[in-house]
């Protein structure tokens, strides 16, 4: 991993701008949040996502993404089912009683980006699946509070691969988080792991979008044939929250939170 990039420090109306596009992420994940059951096809949260989108007058930061000649990614939302870890392309998939659910999303306006996601049961699950969903939770929460000025890049990986680990889960390393502004993902790398003390040192104004990806079983990832899907090797199951959090002189401040958020 490299820390060697300049890592950019938002300006007042920079911030007030990412405030904006981070609540508008938060408000329309709650929203489909309401909509996932039992019996709900996938590609109906991209519907509902496209809907809501072009309402509020803003824009998708996935739809055509395509970094490094990747097909241009074809939805507004990522949803990533069960061994899923992410990118999982919506579609005719029916969500099923026991399944776990992982919706990933972003927007743009103002030029600037808002990029969050949460994984959650459907109807009743394993208790191996709802105790990954609490982990991977704490793990966001532990990278999140590391977000203090004079603290290290590497800081963040660390709290979150200590708490997976702890729990016997892994942390995917071929994903990472990273920094987001006037694109989605920006300089630096975040790595869901690794020894802490190390890279730049955090400073107030820097935003970054901390993900991690936690497995029950191997971190190996597998890419299904629609270069898109990353799935995990051994077909268990994977959880996936994530935030964008601002950095302030009094700690972090998660941009992607309203009342009753993840
Ligand atoms: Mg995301
Ligand atoms: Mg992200």
């Amino acid at each position: 991993m490299t820390y060697g990039e300049q890592i950019p420090v938002r300006t007042r109306r920079e911030i007030e701008q990412m405030r904006e596009a981070g609540r508008h992420v938060a408000e329309i994940l709650l929203e489909l949040r309401e909509i996932a059951k039992p019996g709900v096809k996938t590609i109906d949260f991209h519907r509902a996502a496209e809907k809501k989108i072009e309402q509020r007058g803003i824009a998708s930061s996935f739809v055509g993404y395509g970094p490094g000649g990747l097909p241009p990614y074809p939805a507004t939302i990522c949803v990533s089912v069960n061994d899923e870890i992410v990118h999982g392309i919506p579609g005719s998939r029916v969500l099923a009683k026991g399944d776990i659910l992982s919706l990933d999303f972003g927007i743009h306006t103002g030029g600037f980006h808002g990029d969050s996601a949460f994984t959650m049961p459907i109807g009743e699950v394993s208790e191996q699946a709802a105790d990954l969903i609490v982990v991977t939770k704490e793990c966001l929460y532990l990278g999140i509070e590391q977000m203090v000025p004079g603290k290290r890049l590497s800081d963040i990986g660390h709290a979150i691969e200590k708490r997976a680990t702890g729990a016997g889960y892994s942390v995917v390393r071929q994903f990472v988080g990273h920094g987001i502004g006037r694109k989605m993902h920006e300089p630096p790398q975040i790595p869901n792991y690794g020894r802490p003390g190390r890279g730049p040192r955090l400073l107030p104004g820097m935003v970054f979008a901390i993900e991690p990806m936690v497995n029950v079983g191997t971190e190996k990832v597998r890419m299904l044939d629609d270069e898109w899907t990353a799935v995990t090797a051994d077909g268990e199951l994977s959880g996936h929250f994530e935030h964008t959090v601002l950095i302030t002189e009094n700690g972090p401040e998660v941009l992607t939170r309203v009342e009753g958020s993840h």
